[in-house]
């Protein structure tokens, strides 16, 4: 079940659709990383290991990918 991308492009490259590799790292046609636990979208770096860049931004149609979370304040004072 994947939710609705911003864009087709970025709908393809965050999918699975090499028939040959199941790992996002190990293909080097599979562009973008989508973590869906930490709703991150990254840009796979092919050097071997499991880095991405994260990417803040879709870079085919320009809209924002992570969710604002609230009114941009970081709130992080939750002791009570
Ligand atoms: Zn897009
Ligand atoms: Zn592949």
């Amino acid at each position: 079940m994947m939710k609705s991308m911003c864009c087709e492009a970025m709908r393809y490259y965050t999918s699975n659709h090499c028939p040959v590799h199941n790992s996002p790292f190990k293909c080097p046609d599979w562009l973008l990383l989508y973590d869906e636990k930490s709703n991150i979208y990254g840009i796979i770096i092919h050097d071997g290991g499991q880095s991405y860049v994260k990417i803040n931004y879709c870079p085919w149609c320009g809209r924002a990918l992570v969710g604002c979370q609230g009114d941009g304040s970081l709130d992080t004072d939750t002791i009570q």
